[in-house]
């Protein structure tokens, strides 16, 4: 078990935060065996957004902001794509350049083995 990283998490008015008998009850913060936001660390999206607008700042300084573009370029721009097949046409499985928007034709097994790569 594990608790939401939500900083205000424990502020959010539902019935599954109330602990305690009456007459002193409190509101803490969300514990689940499995989250789905904030890469399984925040119980919603709220959660997930109010973590960013936290701590978010202070994480890109931390590991590093992109300060100049990332470049795609001709030789790691091949993506596999698939076409489906309509009347007389096969289905259609290919390497397709974003770039270059250069296609090369591939088998259905080459098309799902991940470790398949075109020899650019
Ligand atoms: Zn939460």
């Amino acid at each position: 078990m594990k608790y939401c990283q939500g900083p205000l998490c424990h502020t959010y008015d539902t019935q599954d935060r109330k602990r305690g008998p009456k007459g002193n009850k409190v509101n803490q913060t969300r514990r689940r065996s499995k989250f789905y936001y904030l890469g399984g660390n925040a119980c919603n999206t709220q959660c997930e957004r109010d973590w960013f607008e936290k701590f978010g700042e202070q994480a890109l300084n931390h590991f590093g902001r992109i300060t100049q573009p990332i470049v795609l370029q001709e030789n790691n721009a091949w993506r596999k794509r698939y076409r489906w097949g309509f009347g007389d046409n096969e289905d259609q499985h290919y390497f397709f350049n974003m770039i270059t928007r250069e296609e090369r034709n591939i088998t259905e097994q080459q098309f799902n083995d991940n470790n398949y790569t075109l020899n650019t």
